[in-house]
């Protein structure tokens, strides 16, 4: 039997890139995982659910301790991206993007506490991004909202300290997922230049190391800071950025 038969999380955005990958991995380990996703026709999501609304995500908690009685970790994912400068940038993807990538951390955080601090080595592992450490301009509301979850992870490794709690968030640079695709043609716009050359000279020019992290490299870090390695990282970025911010 697998050291993690009976462990139970909750990973919001599993339905593609490093959430399916963070739940297959974490399944593949021996953890019952509650997936959740706007739509439910990936095998990795188990729950469809719009996170940016309270109710979603108190459904998303109540769902999980439904099926499983309990819930160890939760890892907040969910993310999406807006590219344009802070003069042009619409007010409403402002609010979605902190609603999802922000609020929603911090509600799945409130509403999981009571279960949380009733597990034996109770888990919070964010998905934030290098841009939890620095900025990259037209990405007014990523580069804050990453800012902010960092911010909200410190908080709940205090206020977790004496339940055993664990909160950290991962800081990866840019790993190989529709989102950066996605991104790769909105910069190519911004910037003027041949999607070939975005991806050089803009996505990867901040990383020392010229390459995209792959959505498995990224899951095995959360599986590892879910085991008992990772037990003494708590109020942290747990960095994974190629160098990025080594500058
Ligand atoms: P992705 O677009 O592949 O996956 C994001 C998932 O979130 C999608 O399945 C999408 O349907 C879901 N989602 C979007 N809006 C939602 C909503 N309102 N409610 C519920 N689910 C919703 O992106 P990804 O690259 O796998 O990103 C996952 C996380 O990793 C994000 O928080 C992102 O900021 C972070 N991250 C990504 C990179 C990267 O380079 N890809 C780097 C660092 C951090």
């Amino acid at each position: 039997m697998s050291e993690h038969t009976g462990r139970t999380a909750l990973v919001t955005g599993a339905a593609g890139g490093i959430g399916a990958a963070i739940t297959t991995r974490l399944q593949q380990d021996g953890w019952s995982v509650l997936g959740v996703d706007l739509h439910d026709d990936a095998p990795t999501v188990g729950l469809a659910a719009d996170l940016t609304s309270r109710e979603a995500n108190r459904e998303a908690v109540e769902e999980a301790v439904r099926r499983f009685g309990r819930l160890d970790a939760v890892i907040p994912n969910a993310g999406i991206q807006h590219v344009a400068p802070v003069a042009e940038f619409p007010e409403d993807r402002w609010d979605a993007i902190l609603a999802l990538m922000l609020t929603s951390p911090f509600l799945l955080a409130r509403y999981a506490w009571p279960h949380l601090v009733r597990s034996d080595a109770p888990r919070y592992v964010a998905i934030a991004s290098a841009h939890a450490l620095a900025a990259s301009p037209f990405k007014s509301a990523y580069v804050s909202a990453k800012h902010g979850v960092l911010g909200l992870v410190r908080t709940l490794a205090l206020e977790g300290a004496a339940e055993g709690l664990c909160a950290t968030a991962v800081c990866p640079g840019y790993v190989r997922t529709p989102l950066v695709e996605g991104q790769i043609a909105a910069q190519a716009e911004v910037h003027g230049l041949s999607e070939e050359r975005v991806l050089e000279d803009v996505i990867l020019a901040p990383q020392a190391i010229k390459r995209l992290i792959e959505p498995e490299e990224v899951a095995g870090v959360v599986a590892f800071l879910l085991g008992p390695g990772g037990a003494a990282f708590t109020g942290v970025p747990v960095t994974m950025d190629l160098g990025w911010t080594a500058r």
